[in-house]
């Protein structure tokens, strides 16, 4: 069937290019919610990503009767009692790029010695069907130290404040297939992709009841 759709909950292109490539032998249009012109975000009110996840994916299979993936991630940092959590893209307010984010983040951890930097990336995705039932779920995580300084030039976010100890670098310092592997949103992408695999090839998934 050449007009299989699945539509990916963000307006990041970058994100709807690594599902894609991931599954790049599998025949379907990846939408994304700019190409299925929504306008208006899903307010971010639940209290984990899970339940951010599933609460946009929910939102947006309802609004386009499409198949809908839906990712929630964010920055657990030990010192801080597990926060910024689900606040991590509002971490320090609206004002804020994300530079200006991690170097608040580094001024709160400035008298945290290194042994107790520990943090993880964490990542919840769901799979909602055009009629709202709830398909498939994943988590991955990636653990890591805040550094004392930033370092690197790749990736986004918090990356360059992200040190992970196996690669003696930053997130922002490993590259693009190394991040692809071992990022908190690679690993729930791994985590799901044979279930997405077993629903791309179900026909039945593209043929909602009214
Ligand atoms: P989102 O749910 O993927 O939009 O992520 C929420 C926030 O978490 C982003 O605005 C970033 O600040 C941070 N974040 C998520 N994933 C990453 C990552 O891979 N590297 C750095 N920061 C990230």
């Amino acid at each position: 069937m050449d007009n299989k759709k699945l539509l990916v909950a963000t307006h990041n292109k970058g994100k709807v290019t690594e599902f894609a490539n991931m599954l790049a032998d599998m025949k379907l249009a990846w939408l994304s919610l700019d190409d299925a012109q929504i306008v208006e975000d899903v307010a971010e009110t639940g209290t984990s990503f899970w339940e951010n996840a599933l609460l946009k994916a929910q939102t947006y299979a309802a609004q386009t009767r499409l198949l809908t993936l839906a990712d929630d991630s964010g920055l657990e940092v030990d010192a801080l009692g597990g926060e910024p959590g689900v606040y991590t893209a509002r971490y320090g307010g609206a004002g804020l790029d994300h530079v200006g984010r991690y170097r608040l983040l580094l001024q709160n951890l400035a008298d945290v010695p290194w042994e107790k930097r520990t943090a993880r990336f964490r990542c919840a995705i769901a799979i909602v069907g055009a009629n709202g039932e709830l398909l498939g779920r994943s988590e991955g995580v990636c653990e890591g130290l805040i550094a004392l300084e930033p370092a690197g030039n790749g990736g986004f976010g918090y990356d360059p404040v992200f040190y992970l100890p196996d690669f003696g670098q930053t997130m922002a310092q490993v590259g693009t297939a190394v991040k692809q592997q071992i990022s908190h949103r690679g690993r729930a992408m791994q985590a799901i992709e044979g279930r997405l695999r077993e629903l791309l090839a179900n026909n039945d998934i593209y043929h909602p009841r009214q």
